[in-house]
């Protein structure tokens, strides 16, 4: 049989298994729809019988809500615990138990967690205004990636790994817990488009512009003190990267950012966008907190942008030595909702990437303390579960709408680089 008569069939055969392979993903599709429905249907109701029925304990009334919308965190630096205390050795890490630091299963369960993101962060150095000095960012990235992703593998009755709202819905509509990934700066990507697109690949759902070091894309807000700006904001290659990043689907994260770029990347962004663990600088005057001009800039309107604002509990950023409390994390909660709206603020946690904590949130179980503090305090049903984790996932359906939208219209992917590399030609031949 020649090869012209045997490729007909085998096209037949191969159209036959892709017809039979979509109709697989459209029954998942409609399977998955319908659980999706049950379950927002399950919170439209629940939410109707908390605004009747709420306990008027906080305490109670803050666990009833989380037990039906639980806390998505936006960022926990577990990872990297595992990485300085095990060295990457998962073996040695079992999160049923009593874990060292601020996370594991049972103080999750305890606190009503449905999801966090898994920060796979790795350190940047000050590299002066030119970005090619060789480090190992890419490879340890892979390497906190690995520890994540094995991690959620090795707990697979507790954790489900999510790549976008869907996965994380059925996370939490089969009582698990979702785990995501997150990128800590662009440093980690080698200051190179091509790579974030393969870290997209790998699972990495949002990346921070900046740790706090610049890079080749974006100005950073520094640690204690804003250094000297090196681009004032984006640079060309940052603006190439935010559009890239809306290509694609991965949520854009402006914790650690100078102010100059966030204002740059709310401009230039076509999706909406995020903090992963900000507070407030109006209450707590450092630059890592979020100024009011800039919250201003969340919401609908002219020169306005979806976001949410997950407020961060590191006590540096939440007080004065000494004072941070619930209720000073509360006071961010508070002062965000008033100044971007209740509908854009979250929580971001830093847990296990912070040494010292507020007192009465010690660790990931106390999440309800500060939800009972916010009902106190005249927030009611709906607005908890928009900041436990409701406002991240509009905010991320945005992000993933406008990646199908773009994706659609046919937008190619960037091939744009750093003009300061040495090792590719300038010239295309
Ligand atoms: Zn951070």
């Amino acid at each position: 049989m020649s090869s012209g008569e045997q490729a007909p069939l085998l096209n037949g055969a191969s159209e036959h298994a892709q017809q039979q392979e979509a109709t697989h993903k459209r029954a998942k599709r409609v399977a998955s729809g319908l659980l999706l429905l049950l379950f927002i249907g399950g919170l439209v109701v629940a939410l109707w019988v908390f605004e009747d029925g709420l306990p008027s304990n906080p305490g109670k009334a803050a666990r009833k809500i989380l037990d039906r919308a639980p806390v998505i965190d936006g960022h926990i630096d577990l990872p990297i615990l595992v990485r300085s205390l095990n060295g990457n050795n998962i073996d040695k890490v079992d999160l049923n138990g009593d874990f060292p630091g601020h996370v594991d299963i049972p103080r999750l369960r305890k606190g009503r967690v449905g999801g966090f993101f898994w920060s796979v962060y790795t350190s940047c150095e000050d590299s002066g205004v030119n970005f090619t000095s060789p480090t190992n960012s890419v490879r340890d990235t892979l390497e906190q990636i690995d520890v994540a992703r094995l991690l959620i593998e090795k707990h697979s009755k507790t954790f489900s790994f999510a790549t976008s709202v869907q996965d994380i819905k059925l996370a939490i509509f089969s009582k698990k817990i979702a785990g995501m990934l997150g990128i800590e700066g662009a440093h980690q990507i080698g200051n190179s488009i091509p790579a974030l697109r393969q870290f997209y690949a790998l699972g990495v759902r949002y990346m921070t512009l900046t740790h706090s070091c610049h890079n080749a894309f974006a100005d950073s807000a520094g640690i204690f003190e804003p250094p000297a700006p090196v681009h004032g904001g984006l640079s060309a290659l940052g603006v190439e990267l935010v559009r890239e990043m809306n290509r694609l689907g991965m949520l854009v994260d402006l914790s650690h950012v100078a102010d100059s770029t966030a204002r740059h990347a709310l401009k230039v962004s076509r999706a909406p966008v995020i903090w992963s663990h900000s507070s407030a600088r109006a209450v707590h005057d450092v630059p890592r907190n979020v100024p009011d001009d800039i919250l201003k800039l969340l919401g609908k309107g002219k020169g306005k942008k979806d976001g949410v604002v997950m407020v961060n509990f590191a006590p540096f950023f939440v007080a004065a030595p000494g004072n941070a409390t619930v209720e000073a994390v509360a006071d961010h909660v508070d002062h965000i909702g008033n100044v971007a709206g209740r509908k854009h603020v979250g929580i971001g946690s830093d847990f296990d990437g912070i040494n010292d904590v507020p007192v009465g949130l010690e660790d990931v179980s106390k999440y309800p303390d500060l939800f009972a503090e916010l009902y106190k305090r005249g927030w009611t049903a709906r607005d908890l579960v928009g900041l436990a984790g409701g406002n991240l996932l509009r905010v991320w359906e945005g992000v993933e709408a406008v990646a199908r939208e773009l994706q659609e219209r046919g937008e190619r992917p960037s091939m744009a680089r750093y003009d300061k590399r040495e090792d590719l030609p300038h010239e295309e031949l």
